[in-house]
């Protein structure tokens, strides 16, 4: 029960001058409606989370039986309804401000606020490839796979030896920053290619895993997303794309709620233009997403697909995550029994070494249209999402201060190895039992 539920009639009047002295600012810069950071407790179940992200609020965040999101009043008051407790966190816009006022100096524009410089904006996230490839165009080369809305091009890099040639050899993708604000995740996809690169003339197992791997690294999926999150040295606790929803007001889609495969088909995802979870006008409506799509579309080689394992990251929590999130059922159609196990077993043996908590997306809950459904559901890419640091934690959980970047992201090393093994490894091939006792293949 909240404490102001407690509080009740008797102590209206006090209530109210509470209320007046915290009563939100609307978001300075859009004028939406002021949003609230909550920790939503008694969310035990996938199927409570499930209901909390059903009401359109932004999940951050999720941590036994507490989810934190950021909540309009509205989307606060049908929570508390529905019988949630909401423990308020404080005015998200506020908090947002006070992070990124925290080094007290002014902000440089179109950097990271003060304290944070070390995080790459998109610019240094180019400028940095762009010299990996340069000092090790051997075993790097740097493309695109189109253009965000805005114009920005969709930065891969692609690590392996002879790397200008499309060898015979399993692929691996790393994909980094859907979800604009996430920008530590930009960072672990920029840890890869450090590690890759400049590691492979001294270390005989990153050069091993290079050599017979090509490895494909995709930074940011989202920069119009990620620049407008630091533009005025402000954080603005942004998620989705930045493209104009068409008849209405709103702007931007859920990208990872907007890819081709049981989009929305099963309240994973928003009808509401404004809701944090959007799925978008239709499956694909987003020019990042198509964009990485058809790269991945394009790695059909001879009707094999070349890309064999994935991991999109995201922060925060410290999960590993694996298909299906549509559904609660641990087969469906297009995974076997068999097939679910060995997401299982790869997850849980990558979690060991990282520390995060192993599960299937669903039992977070329930998501629709995400990159992992679509890359295993379509093309049968061993596809997880890691969320990373931190496990816990309120506007900290969004923006980690940069100090954690270099321990946060070779936390995640002997993981992404795993990963890259794994893509050499044969797929397991469904008993005829299992055939016969579902009726899918
Ligand atoms: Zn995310």
């Amino acid at each position: 029960m909240s404490t102001r539920r407690r509080i009740g009639g008797a102590l209206a009047a006090t209530g109210l001058a509470l209320l007046a002295v915290t009563t939100p600012v609307a978001n300075a810069r859009t004028g939406d409606p002021a949003r609230g950071l909550y920790s939503v407790e008694g969310a035990s179940t996938a199927e409570k989370r499930t209901e909390v992200a059903r009401a359109g609020v932004d999940v951050a965040g999720s941590r036994g039986g507490a989810l934190t999101v950021v909540a309009t009043p509205a989307q606060a008051a049908s929570l508390r309804a529905n019988g949630f407790g909401l423990k308020p966190l404080g005015d998200f816009d506020s908090m947002l401000k006070q992070r990124s006022d925290r080094a007290g100096t002014a902000a440089v524009a179109g950097d990271f606020p003060p304290g944070d410089e070390a995080y790459h904006t998109y610019a240094e996230t180019t400028a940095e490839l762009r010299k990996a490839a340069k000092d090790h165009g051997d075993i790097a080369t740097l493309s695109s796979v189109g253009k965000s809305y805005e114009g920005r091009e969709l930065n891969l890099l692609k690590i392996s030896d002879n790397a200008g040639t499309d060898e015979t050899e399993p692929e691996v993708l790393f994909t980094c920053n859907q979800h604009a604000r996430e920008h530590l995740t930009t960072e672990m996809c920029l840890r890869i290619v450090q590690r890759f690169t400049s590691g492979y003339a001294s270390d005989p197992a990153l050069k091993k895993l290079v050599d017979e791997h090509e490895i494909f690294v995709l930074p940011n999926v989202n920069p119009d997303g990620s620049e407008y999150d630091i533009a005025g040295g402000e954080y603005q606790g942004w998620r989705k794309t930045r493209k104009p929803v068409p008849g209405s007001g709103a702007i931007g889609t859920d990208p990872n709620r907007n890819w081709d495969y049981k989009w929305s088909c099963c309240g994973g995802s928003s009808d509401d233009p404004s809701a944090a979870d959007y799925h978008g006008p239709s499956a694909f409506s987003e020019p990042e997403t198509k964009a990485v799509a058809e790269f991945v579309d394009s790695r059909v080689v001879g009707g094999a697909q070349q890309i064999k394992t994935h991991i999109d990251f995201h922060t925060f929590s410290e999960l590993v995550l694996w298909p299906y999130g549509y559904t609660q059922a641990e087969t469906d159609t297009g995974l076997s029994a068999e097939e679910a196990k060995r997401f299982a077993d790869v997850g849980k043996k990558m979690a060991a070494t990282n520390g995060y908590t192993p599960e299937q997306s669903s039992d977070l809950y329930v998501t629709d249209g995400d990159v992992n459904d679509w890359a295993w559901g379509k093309h049968k890419i061993l596809s997880y999402t890691f969320e990373m640091y931190p496990k816990d934690g309120g506007i900290d959980g969004f923006y980690p201060p940069a100090s954690v970047i270099p321990e946060q992201t070779a936390r995640n090393d002997k993981a992404v190895d795993i990963l890259i093994t794994e893509a050499g490894a044969p797929a397991p091939t469904a008993s005829p039992s299992s055939k016969s006792a579902d009726g899918r293949t």
